[in-house]
């Protein structure tokens, strides 16, 4: 459906994992018609090409250490341009209702009384799993797929729900887990899943400058420090993040002491 973004409206709109290809038709036609567009600091390069010429491109990014914009000045800012009549778009990286503040978004646009949308996006986990070549379930194995954010504030404990985590049908996508990688390899295995449950890190998925490991949670505390460069990145835990079997692999991959290391994006 064709929807059309009014003067006086807000939509959140969904930026995919970084790949202009990977915005949805609906994003696309957003952007083109928004006045002014708010966006994240995970939001891809070329996706703001999509923008009208004449609109005003604001960044609002907050990125893990570095939170420059509060969540209230962001709502504000919102509600306000979308008060004095703008057409307007605040772009998310992935999909705006998993891990993205939506609700804080939503909640303020409607105490506004303002009309508030939701495109969605193709999220982080979907993006990773297509990058490594794998399917986050399997059939009659894989029955469960959890979202959890493994992000935790300054100075305090990762506090999860360890024994539920541990289920060997599931395949766990970790947003926002790279600096708790260690941790959290350690509390799953304290709590029953096994060493070697294979484990997929995904930096940067659908970016020129993606990167995937593959190892095991035993190895995670090691396999992460390399991943500790700036970009963000997807861990998936399971038994469907096996490797694809040798043969059926692309020549990219290379051995290191971390696991099997995926050196080029496709
Ligand atoms: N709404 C987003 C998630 C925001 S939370 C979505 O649906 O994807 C931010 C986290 O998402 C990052 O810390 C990282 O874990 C993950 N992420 C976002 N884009 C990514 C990408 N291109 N590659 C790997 N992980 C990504």
């Amino acid at each position: 459906m064709a929807e059309q973004i009014m003067p006086g409206e807000v939509w959140l709109v969904g930026a995919g994992p970084g790949d202009p290809e990977l915005l949805t038709r609906k994003a696309e036609r957003l952007l083109g018609a928004a006045s002014v567009i708010f966006y994240d600091a995970l939001v891809g390069p070329g996706i703001l090409d999509l923008a009208a010429p004449e609109a005003r491109l604001v960044y609002v990014g907050k990125r893990s250490g570095n939170h420059s914009q509060d969540q209230a000045s962001i709502d504000r800012l919102i509600v306000d341009a979308a008060v004095a009549g703008e057409r307007v778009v605040r772009l998310k990286g992935g999909d705006p209702a998993i891990f993205g503040r939506a609700m804080e978004e939503i909640v303020a646009c409607h105490a506004a009384g303002v009309p508030v949308r939701i495109c969605p996006g193709v999220t982080a986990a979907s993006a990773a799993a297509a990058s490594a070549g794998l399917s986050l379930t399997l059939r009659g194995m894989t029955r469960k797929l959890t979202f959890l954010t493994a992000h935790a504030r300054a100075g305090e404990e990762l506090a999860l729900d360890w024994p539920s985590l541990c289920d060997p049908e599931a395949t766990l996508a970790v947003y926002m887990g790279k600096a708790a990688a260690a941790s959290l390899a350690v509390n799953l295995m304290r709590a029953g899943l096994p060493e070697d449950t294979p484990v997929v890190i995904v930096e940067n998925a659908s970016l020129p400058t993606e990167w995937i490991l593959h190892t095991r949670l035993s190895l995670l505390p090691l396999a992460a420090l390399p991943a500790l460069q700036s970009g963000p990145a997807l861990l998936l835990i399971g038994q469907a993040m096996r490797p694809p079997p040798t043969g059926s692999r692309p020549d990219r991959y290379e051995h290191t002491a971390a696991g099997l290391l995926v050196t080029a994006p496709c």
